[in-house]
């Protein structure tokens, strides 16, 4: 894929869309429990891209979580409908944690690894090979 692709997403109700140019630098399945909660949903898919490649417009509420370390994840949704559309993590300087199930295309890249796999409900089969107990990525 050409790195000056561009690939857009965006909430539920349409108020906030972002893009990134370029593939993401990793994708991955996160069983964390703070994402299950924001998300609502068992797991969470994310796109790791860097700060520079991304852009978003429309108004995003921010909740301030702490991540395992203790440092601060900014966890940004939409102000209106709510979908979580970012992470941004102070351990993770330089990337935009993007909650890939808002892509307009979100199966464009399969994910390579799983993190939090200690979360993990516990009748989800595994669904990458590589899966670690918890972060890879610090978040
Ligand atoms: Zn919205």
């Amino acid at each position: 894929m050409s790195d000056a692709s561009v690939h857009e997403g965006g909430c539920l109700c349409g108020q906030v869309r972002y893009s990134f140019t370029g593939d993401p630098l990793l994708v991955a399945l996160c069983h964390c429990t703070h994402c299950r909660k924001q998300g609502g949903a068992p797991l969470s898919l994310i796109c790791a891209v860097a700060d520079e490649a991304y852009s978003e417009r429309g108004e995003t509420r921010i909740y301030e979580d702490r991540g395992e370390s203790g440092a601060a994840v900014y966890r940004h949704f939409c102000a209106t409908c709510g979908s979580p559309i970012r992470s941004m993590a102070a351990v993770l300087p330089g990337l935009t944690i993007v909650k890939a199930g808002t892509l307009d295309t979100p199966d464009q890249w399969p994910p390579v690894l799983e993190a939090y796999c200690d979360s993990a409900l516990n009748w989800m089969p595994p669904i990458t090979d590589q899966r670690f107990a918890r972060s890879n990525i610090g978040e």
